[in-house]
């Protein structure tokens, strides 16, 4: 039996209550995601079947860790539990289902690039010059349809409304969905009233008994579909979230589906929680402070049993690289002084762009680290190329990667060959990869060419052999560097990077480090395929897949990134105008609240130190750049700051001007004056 006591009584109501809807609405901290997992290990301990579990949560990071706490309360019976990402629950889904909604088990997920490639292909088609209508905007607008399982509306945006079909069209003729495809698919399947999806939906109805969602103030409508859908057999849903924390709204997120839970799920009970045990005292008055700024939300105060705990911190730094540095060198010593781990340590920032200054001072200072999503290995051009040439192999029709790689290392196959191979397979409606291997009745191609597309098409089919019978035992190591070395990656970035070894060198590492970490990955997972793989890489933008998750490293990310985490100490970087609020709140495109949220989601990321840093110039696009203080720093009292904000940008408000004057040092400065 799980041991219960150790929960709070509003806490033991929330964990003992498994059946029926049930809403937990609670603070940061406050142990909503603890709830979850004992709620987990307690149904298993009362004889529900593990596989019959499912918790969603919004991150893999997220995911991983709720698997490790079950996994420490009820040992191995946690692998069973599904425990995953919305949209990794969706790769699931459509990969046994695939046949339902028009796809193979084997497509591909298409990444942002892509996606965008695939609007920029329906703009050129509908006669739209793709410089003037922004292929990223159109997505995006298209994607918020797509959240909400809509199709654009031709009077509201005519443009998104002529792209979308043939954007759809496109992304079923590469056998490829993109990332919203993996919760609308699903829920459409879920909502089908057609005969034949009658057993697939008994089936997923059945699934799982009991579903649990973290998070939940961060879903947008066709994630509230797709967990109705799975709950519509027996009812027992148990979301918890935090309409303070909610910060993806510019996503979709809906704020209703948190706040009138029991108008989606009638019945439902709500239980709050009150009680923070995380933080200090000092950190969640810092925290009270910035969010109660906010008018449109469910008032509620954080407080805990932790004691005051030492004061914030506030460092203003001349410029960006004296800000990292500054990090970089506190952190070596709080880290001494404080006995802490690495892995207790962040560094958090608002937008990706920060990321290099702060990586490289911690690097300078020999600080082991991961940086968790945003641009980084997987991004890079060279391992992208690598990966083209996996999803080929593990989906020939995903023509988007295909095109990328027939002539990536060059072989003299010209854009004009692709793109008549390109226009002859449109023309007779057959995919490109069939026309690659017999490009005989192309025209235009010299013989030259037909020939090398025909070697490259049985180079490729060699290889995909190859892996599947890997997957019976030769060992994938062996098959990846043959793949680099018969396409002659490296030769090709010696070509591109003459009279620069430290880049070709650079590159090379990470083609090889890509293709050792598949080889790894197929080592821990030797059940699982390359598709697998594959999916794994689109969806995991947040954790660098190159291993040593076990040593002990500090963590760098985004304050999105960061939801849900907890830290000893934490660094947030960038308290300035611009980056807190983003400058889109600046220009007047965005209201404030969703930032303050932000805020508000690092501050309480802290279990105990927490500094405040910013820069007063920065250089941007070659221009040095003033930047003012954050507006939110104007919300943090000035008592709770060590040394207050004297010396820095921050102005003081009239309170603390009379507070300081009366106290100490602004008193005796005062009595001179009086003199
Ligand atoms: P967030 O809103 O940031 O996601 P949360 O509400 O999910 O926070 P948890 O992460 O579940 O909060 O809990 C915060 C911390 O408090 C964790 O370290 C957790 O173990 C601890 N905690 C929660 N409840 C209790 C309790 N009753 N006794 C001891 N520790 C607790
Ligand atoms: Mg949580």
């Amino acid at each position: 039996m799980v041991d219960l006591t150790s929960l709070n009584p509003a806490q033991y109501q929330a964990v003992a209550q498994s059946d029926g809807p049930l809403l937990v609405l609670a603070g940061a901290g406050s142990g909503k995601t603890r709830v979850i997992t004992f709620r987990i290990a307690k149904l298993i301990s009362e004889g529900i079947r593990a596989s019959q579990i499912l918790a969603l949560s919004f991150t893999n990071k997220a995911a991983g860790e709720m698997q490790e706490r079950v996994a420490h309360m009820i040992g191995p019976a946690a692998r069973d539990c599904t425990l995953s990402t919305f949209h990794a629950l969706g790769v699931k889904f459509l990969r046994e289902e695939a046949s339902h909604v028009g796809l193979t088990p084997n497509f591909t997920i298409l990444d942002e690039g892509d996606q965008r490639d695939a609007v920029r292909l329906g703009l050129v088609k509908m006669g739209f010059d793709p410089s003037r209508y922004e292929p990223k905007k159109i997505h995006g607008r298209i994607s918020d349809y797509k959240g909400r399982i809509e199709v654009p509306d031709r009077r509201i945006d005519a443009i998104a409304h002529h792209i979308y079909p043939l954007y759809q069209a496109r992304l079923r003729a590469l056998n490829a969905v993109d990332f919203d495809d993996l919760i609308t698919l699903p829920v459409r399947a879920l909502e089908s009233s057609n005969p034949d999806t009658f057993a697939l939906r008994e089936k997923w109805g059945r699934r799982f008994r009991y579903i649990m969602v973290d998070e939940y103030q961060d879903t947008n409508g066709a994630q509230l579909r797709f967990v109705k859908g799975l709950v519509k057999g027996h009812g027992n849903v148990c979301v918890v979230g935090d309409d303070d924390q909610s910060i993806y709204a510019f996503r979709g997120a809906v704020a209703g589906n948190i706040l009138h839970f029991d108008q989606h799920f009638p019945g439902a009970k709500m239980i709050p929680l009150t009680q923070n045990y995380r933080s200090t005292n000092n950190v969640l008055r810092a925290a009270n402070a910035v969010i109660g700024n906010n008018i449109e939300r469910h008032a509620k105060t954080l407080w805990s049993e932790n004691g005051d705990g030492p004061l914030l911190r506030y460092k203003q730094s001349e410029t960006e690289e004296d800000e990292a540095h500054w990090i970089a060198t506190d952190l070596l010593g709080l880290r001494h002084r404080e006995r802490l781990n690495w892995s207790d340590c962040a560094i958090l920032y608002r937008t990706n762009a920060q990321a290099r200054s702060l990586e490289q001072a911690i690097r300078g200072a020999d600080i082991p680290y991961q940086i968790i999503g945003g641009t980084r290995f997987f991004d890079r051009k060279e391992v992208r190329d690598v990966v083209a040439y996996l999803r080929v192999i593990s989906n020939p029709f995903d023509e988007t990667a295909y095109r990328r790689i027939i002539n990536y290392p060059s072989r003299g196959i010209g854009d004009t060959s692709i793109q008549r191979m390109a226009d002859y397979a449109a023309a007779e409606s057959i995919p490109f990869w069939r026309v690659v291997e017999s490009p005989k009745l192309v025209e235009g191609l010299t013989p030259k060419v037909r020939t090398t597309a025909k070697q490259f098409a049985a180079s490729m089919d060699a290889f995909r052999t190859r892996f599947a019978q890997a997957d019976h035992g030769e060992d994938y190591a062996d098959v990846c560097r043959d793949l680099i070395r018969h396409f002659g990656f490296a030769d090709a970035l010696v070509r591109v990077h003459k009279g620069d070894p430290r880049q070709v060198r650079k590159r090379i590492d990470n083609v090889e480090e890509m293709a050792s970490a598949l080889a790894n990955w197929k080592a821990k997972n030797p059940e699982k395929s390359m598709t697998d793989y594959l999916s794994g890489l689109s969806l995991d933008t947040r954790k660098d897949q190159s291993g040593k998750a076990d040593e002990d490293q500090m963590s760098l990310m985004t304050l999105h990134g960061s939801k849900g985490l907890e830290f000893q100490a934490v660094y947030l970087a960038g308290w300035e105008e611009g980056f807190l609020p983003h400058q889109r709140v600046l220009d007047g495109h965005e209201p404030v609240d969703e930032e303050r949220r932000l805020a508000y989601v690092g501050i309480t990321r802290a279990k105990k130190f927490l500094a405040l840093t910013g820069a007063k110039k920065r250089l941007k696009f070659g221009r040095v750049q003033r930047r003012r203080v954050s507006r939110f720093l104007q919300e943090i009292p000035e008592e709770l700051v060590e040394g207050g904000y004297a010396g820095t940008g921050r102005e003081r408000s009239e309170d603390e001007k009379k507070a300081h004057a009366k106290s100490g040092f602004g008193a005796m400065l005062s009595m001179l004056g009086d003199d």
